[in-house]
């Protein structure tokens, strides 16, 4: 785990939270004043925590729903706030659609963007994408030799030169020479780079080379101050992803992460050490799990959750009929989390149905790889996934870059589902944990 002291801190104020026998005024206030305390030692900007806590007051002054404790509440609430603070949904590093790819990293000298390059490089590789590296930073001749020597036990080529001078011309060259491949990923140079000077940069490049994203890698060690580089950088590029550098090592990774959410510009991946595979994809919402830790977030969050889904009447009945689409099917997949939807799903049944072995532990940890599936496809796909013939199939996998067997995989699993959801239809039972 990452950010230890901002974890440590927050899981204690949770902890002593729940375990108080009633969730009165003073506990309450006590609770946000741990959690106040552990967010502002993390260099999370003073505004963004006063608006966590407000919500939560806002919170403790509705009547909690009926079958909901006023600490289960607080505790949802507070869940919810931590989450839109660093970064609500999931985003990835979107390198699907016909055509090849190039992705442009730039950030500051010593951010750590040559190591995160070769990081991002192996990333996608291993998920089957065909990938090759440019290195166009010209001010400095051992990052060629350092990005090589990181990528050569994966076999990922690396593309740069000790004496061409002009990163444009240099990144031109090495394009037509990747040709084959459909990922390319370019190091830019960094130096001292000042607002101006990335902006330029970025549009030089973009300009002369059609760019298809940026990634800005951003030191999280400056807290806060992300803030300044990562606004100056949406600036400057058309699409935009940031990759927060050495997590493992920093006491403000929060106020780093809060900044940069705060711009709207998107966290795809966190750096979490020297070596290549310290890179995690960016999951607000099991971040903040992991955050926290309490043994049982998750099932305050998802009974709150149960309770408040019943409100949601018109899905809810829609469900019960039967209608059922495939995004309704991975959202809930996501709101339970483990031990997974299926198994819920059974805990539903009369006793008597039996189900495949194994369900339980397949649909675990399947809510990522299902989200990136479903984000690959169209509208129309998601509305009737049986139209998913062989073609449809492998543009999505490539997409999401994930396998075809894992796309029908996902259809498969959805159908059965489905089919026992009209098996039950009308059975008053039916709570899904709705996210
Ligand atoms: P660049 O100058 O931006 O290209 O930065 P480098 O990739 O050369 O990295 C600068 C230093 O930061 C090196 O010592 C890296 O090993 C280190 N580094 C990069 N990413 C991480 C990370 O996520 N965690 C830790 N602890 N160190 C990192
Ligand atoms: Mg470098």
């Amino acid at each position: 785990m990452v950010l230890d002291e901002l974890s440590l801190s927050l899981r204690e104020a949770f902890r002593r939270f729940t375990n108080r026998p009633y969730a009165e005024q003073q506990a309450i206030e006590e609770f946000l004043r741990d959690a106040q305390r552990s967010l502002l030692k993390s260099d999370v900007e003073v505004g963004l925590v006063l608006q966590l806590s407000d919500s939560i007051r806002e919170v403790v002054k509705e009547k909690p729903p009926t079958g909901i404790s006023k600490k289960d509440q607080v505790v949802h609430r507070a869940y919810l706030e931590l989450v839109g603070l660093l970064g609500k949904q999931k985003r990835i590093l979107d390198v699907s659609g016909p055509g090849k790819k190039r992705l442009l990293f730039v950030g500051i000298q010593g951010s750590g963007k040559t190591t995160t390059v070769a990081k991002v490089a192996k990333f996608l590789q291993r998920r089957g994408q065909r990938v090759a590296v440019i290195c166009a930073d010209t001010f400095r001749p051992g990052a060629y030799q350092q990005l090589s020597q990181l990528l050569q036990p994966y076999g990922i080529p690396v593309m740069g030169s000790a004496t061409e001078k002009d990163p444009v011309k240099l990144i031109g060259e090495a394009l037509k020479r990747l040709d084959e491949y459909r990922v390319r990923v370019i190091a830019s140079a960094g130096r001292h780079m000042d607002e101006a000077v990335l902006r330029n940069r970025v549009e030089e490049i973009d300009e002369d080379v059609k760019l298809d994203a940026t990634v800005l890698v951003v030191d999280a060690t400056i807290g806060q101050q992300a803030r300044s580089q990562a606004e100056a950088f949406a600036k400057a590029a058309r699409v935009g992803y940031i990759i927060l550098t050495k997590m493992d090592g920093t006491a403000k990774g929060g106020g780093a992460i809060s900044a940069v959410v705060a711009t709207g510009a998107p966290i795809v991946f966190i750096g979490t050490g020297e070596k290549v595979d310290d890179l995690e994809e960016f999951d607000p919402m099991s971040f903040v799990s992991d955050l926290i830790g309490i043994v049982d977030l998750r099932s305050i969050v998802r009974r709150v959750e149960a309770v408040l889904s019943v409100e949601d009447e018109e899905r809810a009945k829609a469900m019960a009929k039967g209608k059922f689409n495939l995004e309704d099917f991975v959202v809930q997949i996501e709101a339970v989390g483990k031990p997974g939807m299926l198994a819920s799903l059974a805990k539903m049944l009369p006793s008597s149905t039996k189900l495949p072995e194994g369900w339980e532990e397949k649909s675990t940890d399947m809510a990522r790889v299902w989200r990136s599936i479903l984000d690959s496809m169209n509208r129309e796909e998601r509305q009737d996934p049986t139209i998913l013939n062989s073609s449809r199939t492998k543009r999505i996998a490539k997409g999401s870059g994930r396998s075809e067997r894992e796309v029908r995989e996902l259809v498969r699993q959805y159908m059965t589902a489905r089919k026992l959801l009209r098996r039950m239809k009308g059975s008053r039972n039916l709570k899904l944990p709705f996210r």
